[in-house]
Protein backbone atom coordinates (compact mmCIF):
# COMPACT_ATOMS: atom_id res chain seq x y z
CA UNK A 1 0.00 0.00 0.00
CA UNK A 2 1.65 3.06 -1.16
CA UNK A 3 -0.05 5.82 0.79
CA UNK A 4 -3.07 5.02 3.75
CA UNK A 5 -6.88 5.56 3.26
CA UNK A 6 -7.24 9.30 3.70
CA UNK A 7 -5.37 9.78 1.19
CA UNK A 8 -7.27 7.99 -1.19
CA UNK A 9 -10.36 9.02 0.39
CA UNK A 10 -9.75 12.82 0.13
CA UNK A 11 -11.85 13.06 -3.35
CA UNK A 12 -14.29 11.24 -2.53
CA UNK A 13 -15.82 12.69 1.01
CA UNK A 14 -16.05 15.95 2.65
CA UNK A 15 -13.53 17.14 4.82
CA UNK A 16 -16.02 16.63 8.04
CA UNK A 17 -16.42 13.33 6.55
CA UNK A 18 -12.68 12.57 5.94
CA UNK A 19 -12.49 12.93 10.71
CA UNK A 20 -14.31 9.86 10.92
CA UNK A 21 -12.73 7.88 8.28
CA UNK A 22 -11.72 4.50 9.61
CA UNK A 23 -7.52 4.24 10.30
CA UNK A 24 -7.16 0.69 11.19
CA UNK A 25 -8.07 -2.45 10.47
CA UNK A 26 -7.15 -6.39 9.65
CA UNK A 27 -6.26 -7.76 6.35
CA UNK A 28 -7.01 -11.58 6.30
CA UNK A 29 -5.67 -13.17 3.27
CA UNK A 30 -7.40 -11.06 0.86
CA UNK A 31 -10.51 -9.35 2.35
CA UNK A 32 -10.04 -6.32 4.63
CA UNK A 33 -11.95 -5.85 7.67
CA UNK A 34 -13.18 -2.67 9.80
CA UNK A 35 -13.35 -3.39 13.73
CA UNK A 36 -14.54 0.24 14.19
CA UNK A 37 -16.47 1.81 11.33
CA UNK A 38 -17.98 5.22 12.39
CA UNK A 39 -21.80 5.67 12.10
CA UNK A 40 -21.25 9.20 10.62
CA UNK A 41 -19.99 7.41 7.57
CA UNK A 42 -22.78 4.55 7.22
CA UNK A 43 -24.37 6.28 4.02
CA UNK A 44 -20.68 6.08 2.72
CA UNK A 45 -19.77 2.86 3.18
CA UNK A 46 -19.61 1.11 -0.50
CA UNK A 47 -17.42 4.70 -1.53
CA UNK A 48 -14.80 3.94 0.80
CA UNK A 49 -15.23 -0.08 0.15
CA UNK A 50 -15.23 0.46 -3.23
CA UNK A 51 -11.97 2.91 -3.17
CA UNK A 52 -10.25 0.07 -1.60
CA UNK A 53 -10.86 -2.35 -4.03
CA UNK A 54 -9.40 0.07 -6.31
CA UNK A 55 -6.35 1.34 -4.99
CA UNK A 56 -5.39 -2.44 -3.40
CA UNK A 57 -5.66 -4.95 -6.33
CA UNK A 58 -4.69 -7.84 -3.55
CA UNK A 59 -8.18 -7.30 -1.35
CA UNK A 60 -11.49 -8.44 -3.18
CA UNK A 61 -13.68 -8.41 -0.25
CA UNK A 62 -14.18 -5.56 2.21
CA UNK A 63 -16.27 -6.13 5.23
CA UNK A 64 -17.06 -4.21 8.24
CA UNK A 65 -17.50 -5.67 11.93
CA UNK A 66 -21.31 -5.14 13.47
CA UNK A 67 -21.01 -6.83 16.57
CA UNK A 68 -17.45 -7.60 18.28
CA UNK A 69 -16.39 -11.10 19.12
CA UNK A 70 -19.07 -12.54 21.25
CA UNK A 71 -20.15 -15.62 22.37
CA UNK A 72 -18.88 -19.09 23.23
CA UNK A 73 -17.44 -19.61 20.02
CA UNK A 74 -15.90 -16.01 19.76
CA UNK A 75 -16.99 -15.18 16.57
CA UNK A 76 -17.51 -11.54 15.40
CA UNK A 77 -20.94 -10.32 12.89
CA UNK A 78 -19.28 -9.13 9.72
CA UNK A 79 -20.82 -7.29 6.83
CA UNK A 80 -20.03 -7.00 3.18
CA UNK A 81 -19.59 -3.31 2.09
CA UNK A 82 -17.77 -3.79 -1.09
CA UNK A 83 -16.61 -6.62 -3.02
CA UNK A 84 -17.04 -10.14 -3.69
CA UNK A 85 -20.05 -11.29 -1.36
CA UNK A 86 -18.15 -13.32 0.82
CA UNK A 87 -16.30 -13.92 3.92
CA UNK A 88 -13.93 -16.88 3.71
CA UNK A 89 -10.37 -16.50 2.81
CA UNK A 90 -7.07 -17.69 2.79
CA UNK A 91 -4.13 -15.89 4.48
CA UNK A 92 -0.45 -16.90 4.93
CA UNK A 93 1.78 -16.71 8.08
CA UNK A 94 4.37 -17.98 9.45
CA UNK A 95 4.76 -20.34 6.94
CA UNK A 96 1.43 -21.85 7.07
CA UNK A 97 -1.91 -21.68 5.09
CA UNK A 98 -4.88 -20.88 6.94
CA UNK A 99 -8.27 -20.77 5.92
CA UNK A 100 -10.95 -19.78 7.60
CA UNK A 101 -14.79 -17.86 7.25
CA UNK A 102 -13.87 -14.86 9.56
CA UNK A 103 -17.15 -14.53 10.84
CA UNK A 104 -17.69 -18.24 11.73
CA UNK A 105 -14.74 -18.84 13.13
CA UNK A 106 -12.30 -16.45 15.90
CA UNK A 107 -9.47 -16.05 14.12
CA UNK A 108 -7.06 -12.61 14.25
CA UNK A 109 -3.86 -11.76 12.19
CA UNK A 110 -2.92 -9.37 15.08
CA UNK A 111 -1.81 -12.51 16.65
CA UNK A 112 0.72 -13.53 14.26
CA UNK A 113 3.73 -12.46 16.09
CA UNK A 114 2.92 -14.41 19.11
CA UNK A 115 2.58 -17.29 17.62
CA UNK A 116 5.63 -16.75 16.41
CA UNK A 117 7.46 -16.38 19.85
CA UNK A 118 5.39 -19.43 21.38
CA UNK A 119 6.96 -21.29 18.41
CA UNK A 120 10.32 -19.90 19.04
CA UNK A 121 10.10 -21.38 22.43
CA UNK A 122 9.32 -25.42 21.70
CA UNK A 123 11.95 -27.75 22.15
CA UNK A 124 12.66 -30.82 19.95
CA UNK A 125 10.29 -33.57 20.94
CA UNK A 126 7.84 -31.80 22.90
CA UNK A 127 4.22 -33.07 23.24
CA UNK A 128 2.04 -29.35 23.09
CA UNK A 129 -1.45 -28.88 23.80
CA UNK A 130 -3.44 -25.94 21.93
CA UNK A 131 -6.79 -25.85 24.27
CA UNK A 132 -8.85 -23.49 22.31
CA UNK A 133 -7.72 -24.68 19.01
CA UNK A 134 -9.84 -22.73 16.60
CA UNK A 135 -8.77 -23.19 12.74
CA UNK A 136 -5.57 -23.98 14.34
CA UNK A 137 -3.32 -21.19 13.69
CA UNK A 138 -1.32 -21.88 16.82
CA UNK A 139 -0.87 -25.36 16.01
CA UNK A 140 0.11 -25.42 12.56
CA UNK A 141 2.42 -22.40 12.99
CA UNK A 142 4.13 -24.71 15.80
CA UNK A 143 4.04 -28.20 13.96
CA UNK A 144 5.55 -26.39 10.99
CA UNK A 145 8.41 -24.32 12.15
CA UNK A 146 9.44 -26.76 15.32
CA UNK A 147 10.88 -30.32 15.98
CA UNK A 148 8.17 -30.97 18.48
CA UNK A 149 7.04 -34.59 18.49
CA UNK A 150 3.28 -33.50 18.25
CA UNK A 151 0.42 -31.33 18.71
CA UNK A 152 -3.06 -32.02 19.97
CA UNK A 153 -5.51 -29.03 19.52
CA UNK A 154 -9.15 -29.12 21.08
CA UNK A 155 -12.34 -26.62 19.70
CA UNK A 156 -15.85 -26.45 20.59
CA UNK A 157 -16.50 -24.88 17.39
CA UNK A 158 -17.47 -27.51 14.83
CA UNK A 159 -16.71 -25.01 12.10
CA UNK A 160 -13.61 -23.89 13.20
CA UNK A 161 -12.98 -27.72 13.77
CA UNK A 162 -13.89 -28.27 9.57
CA UNK A 163 -11.25 -25.60 8.99
CA UNK A 164 -8.96 -27.25 11.37
CA UNK A 165 -8.92 -30.51 9.65
CA UNK A 166 -8.35 -28.71 6.20
CA UNK A 167 -5.76 -26.65 7.20
CA UNK A 168 -3.95 -29.66 8.34
CA UNK A 169 -4.13 -31.32 5.29
CA UNK A 170 -3.50 -28.07 3.46
CA UNK A 171 -0.21 -27.76 4.71
CA UNK A 172 0.58 -31.69 4.90
CA UNK A 173 0.50 -31.49 8.87
CA UNK A 174 -1.66 -34.88 9.29
CA UNK A 175 1.04 -36.81 11.11
CA UNK A 176 2.26 -34.28 13.78
CA UNK A 177 -1.20 -32.46 14.82
CA UNK A 178 -4.32 -34.48 16.01
CA UNK A 179 -7.41 -32.50 16.75
CA UNK A 180 -10.22 -33.15 19.02
CA UNK A 181 -14.09 -31.84 18.58
CA UNK A 182 -15.62 -31.05 22.14
CA UNK A 183 -15.29 -29.15 25.46
CA UNK A 184 -11.99 -28.98 26.85
CA UNK A 185 -13.83 -29.94 30.21
CA UNK A 186 -14.72 -33.12 28.33
CA UNK A 187 -11.66 -33.81 26.00
CA UNK A 188 -8.98 -33.39 27.95
CA UNK A 189 -9.63 -35.88 31.23
CA UNK A 190 -10.27 -38.68 28.12
CA UNK A 191 -6.68 -38.28 26.51
CA UNK A 192 -5.45 -39.63 29.75
CA UNK A 193 -2.02 -38.12 28.73
CA UNK A 194 0.54 -35.38 29.79
CA UNK A 195 2.06 -32.24 27.75
CA UNK A 196 5.17 -30.91 27.50
CA UNK A 197 3.15 -27.34 26.88
CA UNK A 198 -0.18 -26.59 27.26
CA UNK A 199 -1.61 -23.61 25.63
CA UNK A 200 -4.52 -22.00 26.44
CA UNK A 201 -5.77 -19.08 24.35
CA UNK A 202 -8.94 -18.09 25.98
CA UNK A 203 -8.47 -14.57 27.02
CA UNK A 204 -12.08 -13.86 28.35
CA UNK A 205 -12.61 -16.50 31.07
CA UNK A 206 -9.21 -18.73 30.41
CA UNK A 207 -8.52 -18.73 34.15
CA UNK A 208 -11.51 -21.33 34.71
CA UNK A 209 -9.40 -23.64 32.58
CA UNK A 210 -6.12 -23.39 34.83
CA UNK A 211 -7.13 -26.36 37.06
CA UNK A 212 -7.27 -28.85 33.71
CA UNK A 213 -4.44 -27.46 32.11
CA UNK A 214 -1.97 -27.79 35.68
CA UNK A 215 -3.60 -31.45 35.84
CA UNK A 216 -2.65 -32.11 32.09
CA UNK A 217 0.89 -30.58 32.36
CA UNK A 218 4.30 -32.68 32.86
CA UNK A 219 6.57 -31.81 36.14
CA UNK A 220 8.75 -28.96 34.63
CA UNK A 221 6.07 -28.52 31.46
CA UNK A 222 4.99 -25.10 30.92
CA UNK A 223 1.72 -23.12 30.67
CA UNK A 224 0.97 -20.19 28.29
CA UNK A 225 -2.32 -18.69 29.91
CA UNK A 226 -3.77 -15.67 28.03
CA UNK A 227 -6.04 -12.74 30.02
CA UNK A 228 -7.77 -9.23 28.77
CA UNK A 229 -6.21 -6.94 31.43
CA UNK A 230 -6.17 -2.70 31.79
CA UNK A 231 -2.28 -2.21 31.62
CA UNK A 232 -2.25 -0.85 35.55
CA UNK A 233 -3.82 -4.74 36.50
CA UNK A 234 -1.26 -6.65 34.62
CA UNK A 235 -0.53 -7.83 38.46
CA UNK A 236 -3.75 -9.52 38.28
CA UNK A 237 -2.91 -12.53 35.51
CA UNK A 238 -0.06 -13.64 37.72
CA UNK A 239 -2.49 -13.57 40.36
CA UNK A 240 -4.70 -16.16 38.94
CA UNK A 241 -2.37 -18.42 37.86
CA UNK A 242 -1.39 -18.72 41.89
CA UNK A 243 -4.40 -19.09 43.15
CA UNK A 244 -5.18 -21.84 40.47
CA UNK A 245 -1.68 -23.42 41.43
CA UNK A 246 -2.58 -22.82 44.95
CA UNK A 247 -5.89 -25.01 44.83
CA UNK A 248 -4.07 -27.55 42.87
CA UNK A 249 -1.23 -27.61 45.36
CA UNK A 250 1.19 -27.34 42.30
CA UNK A 251 4.41 -25.41 42.52
CA UNK A 252 4.96 -23.05 39.62
CA UNK A 253 7.23 -20.32 38.63
CA UNK A 254 6.27 -17.23 36.53
CA UNK A 255 8.87 -17.07 33.71
CA UNK A 256 7.34 -14.02 31.45
CA UNK A 257 4.10 -11.68 31.95
CA UNK A 258 4.33 -9.96 28.34
CA UNK A 259 1.82 -7.81 26.23
CA UNK A 260 0.85 -9.44 22.90
CA UNK A 261 -1.78 -7.27 21.37
CA UNK A 262 -3.91 -4.39 22.29
CA UNK A 263 -7.85 -5.00 22.71
CA UNK A 264 -8.68 -1.51 23.48
CA UNK A 265 -7.11 1.95 24.80
CA UNK A 266 -5.29 0.75 27.49
CA UNK A 267 -6.77 -2.96 27.69
CA UNK A 268 -4.07 -5.38 26.63
CA UNK A 269 -3.78 -9.08 25.77
CA UNK A 270 -1.33 -10.76 28.36
CA UNK A 271 0.38 -13.65 28.35
CA UNK A 272 1.85 -15.63 31.70
CA UNK A 273 4.27 -18.03 30.70
CA UNK A 274 5.28 -20.05 33.46
CA UNK A 275 6.59 -23.39 34.37
CA UNK A 276 4.98 -26.09 37.03
CA UNK A 277 7.11 -28.00 39.32
N1 LIG B 1 -6.67 -20.41 19.15
C1 LIG B 1 -7.51 -19.81 18.15
C2 LIG B 1 -6.85 -18.57 17.57
O1 LIG B 1 -5.92 -18.07 18.20
O2 LIG B 1 -7.27 -18.12 16.50
C3 LIG B 1 -8.91 -19.47 18.70
C4 LIG B 1 -8.90 -18.53 19.88
S1 LIG B 1 -10.53 -17.96 20.31
C5 LIG B 1 -10.13 -16.55 21.29
C6 LIG B 1 -11.06 -19.11 21.52
C7 LIG B 1 -11.60 -20.42 20.93
O3 LIG B 1 -11.92 -21.30 22.01
C8 LIG B 1 -12.84 -20.29 20.09
O4 LIG B 1 -12.63 -20.89 18.84
C9 LIG B 1 -13.94 -21.03 20.89
O5 LIG B 1 -14.88 -21.68 20.07
C10 LIG B 1 -13.09 -22.02 21.69
N2 LIG B 1 -13.67 -22.47 22.97
C11 LIG B 1 -14.34 -21.72 23.88
N3 LIG B 1 -14.68 -22.46 24.97
C12 LIG B 1 -14.20 -23.71 24.74
C13 LIG B 1 -14.23 -24.93 25.48
N4 LIG B 1 -14.81 -24.98 26.69
N5 LIG B 1 -13.64 -26.02 24.96
C14 LIG B 1 -13.05 -25.97 23.72
N6 LIG B 1 -12.99 -24.85 22.97
C15 LIG B 1 -13.56 -23.73 23.46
Amino acid sequence: MKHNLKFYLKNRLTANELKFAPSSFDVVGDILIFSEFSKELAKKEKIIGNTILENYPHIKTVLKKINKYAGKFRTPKLKVIAGENRKETICKENNVFIKLDAEKVYFSPRMSSERKRIAGLVKPNESVLVMFNGCAPYSLVIAKNTKCREVYGIEINPIANEYALENIKKNKLENKIRLFLGDVRKVMPRLNKKFDRILMPLPKGGENFLDLALRCIKKNGIVHFYDFLHEDEFHKAGEKVKSACLKSKRKFRILKTIKCGQYSPRFYRVCVDFVVD
